[in-house]
């Protein structure tokens, strides 16, 4: 299959070009899309072989729900099969914006869409891009992140291309996504309101909203034997073809192991990264020397945080190292994101 390329921005939005990516969706193709978190892959979500294709192309084992993108909040009726209260709370404070919730579905939406679960995820995105798109293509529209299974989330159109030239009918390039990791998920269907997935929209958050919202233990006790709610977050993911490590503690002692370490792999003959801040990057030697961001804004490291992952990917570094992040805000979803990528894998030096 030949990739169709377009490019477009939220202010200036290429009518024709969104309207054959709609011919393409109701025709049961795949379209790869910027939303505000990350790129999405979409397919028709009411088309059981539109999802089937989401799958093989993002090489996704099929008990990964996709989740449901939708333009217009009413439309949540036909693809839900009872709409509580809390839902339309959350979704006059964060919709359109970065925020999944799960319902329990209707007959409509085919269980390929929903890996086998008789719940869907559903999310209006703040992104005009995307919201011309999801319309254009019917309305409802199942997007995963669009990357290879594994990778990290594309946070720039290059990286679909990268993950899925010639196996997806068109990339819509919108530029650099605003906020560069996964919406926040939240589960409305069992008594109280569970947050499966961190993202941009915080505990605190949900709980002004709703009052006491419980979190998934899977996402603050990553090793242990539970299985989390969302079937996504039992995997691996976003893992960088190297070995990474996370070092916590106080600054001076993480920068003097951290150069020690690398120093030691660097002898191995090993490739080198480090994954530090603007604050302390001049404090470090290593092959490629990574800031995600500055510690005075959480939101410019969740930005830029998976981008570094791929470079160092691209740059085929073997040996890695990176700072620890506050977990407060959006810190919480920057280090679900980070351990994941470093298989857990973390040296506590603050005892
Ligand atoms: P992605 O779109 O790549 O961010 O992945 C979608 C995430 O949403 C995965 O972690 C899924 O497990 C989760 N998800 C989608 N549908 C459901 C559902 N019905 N119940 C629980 N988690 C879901
Ligand atoms: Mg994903």
């Amino acid at each position: 299959m030949i990739t169709k390329y377009v490019s477009m921005t939220e202010d200036n939005i290429d009518a024709k070009a969104i309207e054959d990516a709609g011919e393409i969706l109701k025709a049961g193709g795949l379209v790869a899309f910027p939303t505000e978190t990350v790129y999405g892959l979409g397919g028709d979500a009411l088309n059981p072989k539109s999802s089937m294709k989401i799958y093989a192309a993002k090489g996704r084992p099929s008990d990964n729900p996709l989740i449901v993108h939708i333009c217009r909040l009413e439309d949540t009726e036909r693809i839900a099969a009872s709409v509580p209260e809390s839902y339309y709370k959350l979704a006059k404070a964060f919709w359109p914006g970065p925020m999944t919730i799960i319902l329990n579905k209707s007959d409509i939406v085919p269980i390929e869409t929903t890996g086998g679960l008789g719940t869907v995820a559903i999310r209006f995105p703040s992104n005009r891009i995307a919201h011309a798109l999801i319309e254009a293509g019917g309305g409802f529209i199942a997007a995963p992140s669009a990357n290879r299974s594994g990778r990290p989330s594309p946070t720039l159109a290059k990286y679909c291309r990268e993950d899925l030239d010639g196996r997806v009918e068109m990339i819509i390039d919108g530029g650099q996504v605003a906020i560069g990791v996964e919406s926040s998920i939240i589960d409305l269907t069992e008594e109280r309101p569970v947050i499966l997935r961190p993202g941009y929209i915080t505990e605190e958050m949900f709980d002004n909203v709703l009052g006491n919202v419980d979190i998934d233990r899977t996402i603050i006790a990553p090793d242990s034997k539970i299985k989390p709610k969302a079937p996504g977050m039992k995997y691996r993911h976003y893992a960088p073809k190297g070995d990474l490590k996370i070092v916590a503690g106080p600054q001076g002692k993480v920068v003097d192991y951290i150069n020690k370490a690398v120093a030691e792999a660097s002898e191995k003959g090993e490739k080198t990264g480090i994954i530090c801040t603007d604050e302390t990057r001049a404090l470090y030697r290593a092959d490629s020397i990574k800031s995600a961001g500055t510690r005075t804004d959480e939101e410019s490291i969740a930005k830029e945080l998976f981008r570094v992952l791929r470079e160092f990917d691209d740059e085929q570094v073997t040996v890695m190292y990176s700072e620890s992040f506050d977990k407060s805000g959006i810190g919480m979803a920057v280090m679900n994101r980070l351990m994941k990528a470093a298989g857990q894998q973390v040296i506590d030096l603050s005892k």
